[in-house]
């Protein structure tokens, strides 16, 4: 990695760690998810960075993937456990991080799990690891405080303006070639939940993004498709950002080009049996030393 590149992941990672912690001092009872997440997203660009992509807020059994639409009116409750994650961008240098609030102090013990299970895996961001060994230290440290690790979520490598770039990284034991090499960067991500450990999709789809080029007809959906191209650089989206054309014309734009597998959905996901979801995020250069670039 040379250096410039190891600057901007710095540079992304300093952004995403301030942003995540002013983030979360919006997450109290009564705020709206689209002033949280419009709010969050605003320092990132006001800090010059670009946004890796939509940041989310998924509540109590909500995973991962909710980002609200601009007709979003949900808020937060007394009770809630509210996941914030953000993707910072500087020059394609990705920087991926997550946090959990817990407005019910009852869920603090699976959150400092999910923390600490964060922390033993990037320890082992060093040359040479089998990335089975990582799942099994976070399975292994979920498990032994009573909770279970989401097996069919994980972490991923990062590269130039690619989010899932290479192999995965488990949140449980998993027999597997996949070894760590020196510069690779990785955003690890566990999962915990008292509920079934798995998640599922639901209806809900509030991000997209760009696959292919595919003969389109209707204009609003070629405008669509040329913005998830250059401006979002074919990484995930929310139709939220578009707000020239109409919410109906929209609509019909997202769904012609998915039908045409020129955009990719992903669906919100929530926990099979409805267990309340703790996550936590860093993103961290596998080195002797290893580097997170997201603590605050
Ligand atoms: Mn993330
Ligand atoms: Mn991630």
């Amino acid at each position: 990695m040379d250096n410039t590149t190891y600057d901007n992941y710095i540079k992304a990672g300093h952004i995403a760690a301030r942003v995540l912690a002013d983030a979360r001092k919006k997450v109290v009872s009564g705020a709206t998810y689209l002033d949280i997440i419009q709010q969050t997203e605003q320092m990132i660009t006001d800090a010059g960075a670009q946004l890796a992509c939509p940041s989310t807020i998924s509540v109590n059994e909500i995973a991962a993937h909710y980002t609200p639409l601009l007709n979003d009116t949900s808020t937060i409750g007394d009770n809630d456990v509210v996941k914030l994650d953000i993707g910072v961008m500087v020059d394609g240098c990705i920087a991926d991080t997550a946090t959990t609030i817990c407005l019910d102090p009852a869920y603090d013990d699976m959150n400092s799990t999910v923390k600490s299970a964060l922390e033993k895996a990037l320890k082992l961001a060093t040359p040479g690891t089998n990335v089975g060994e990582i799942g099994a230290t976070i399975e292994s440290e979920i498990i032994s405080k009573g909770y279970r690790p989401i097996v069919n979520l994980s972490g991923h490598v990062l590269s130039s303006y690619e989010l899932h770039s290479g192999f995965s990284i488990p949140n449980i034991k998993t027999d597997t070639k996949d070894t760590l090499e020196e510069d690779m960067v990785l955003a690890i991500e566990p999962f915990a939940t008292d509920g079934r450990g798995l998640i599922k999709e639901i209806g809900k789809i509030q991000i997209f993004r760009y696959i292919a080029q595919r003969p389109i007809r209707l204009p609003a959906a070629r405008k669509v498709l040329a913005l998830a191209k250059t401006k979002y650089h074919s990484m995930p989206f929310t139709p939220r950002w578009i707000t020239d054309i109409s919410p109906l014309m929209l609509d019909s734009a997202l769904r012609q080009l998915a039908d045409s597998n020129a955009i990719y959905m992903y669906p919100v996901l929530k926990e099979a049996g409805a267990g309340i979801v703790t996550q936590a995020e860093h993103t961290v250069i596998v080195r002797d030393k290893p580097v997170v670039t997201t603590r605050v």
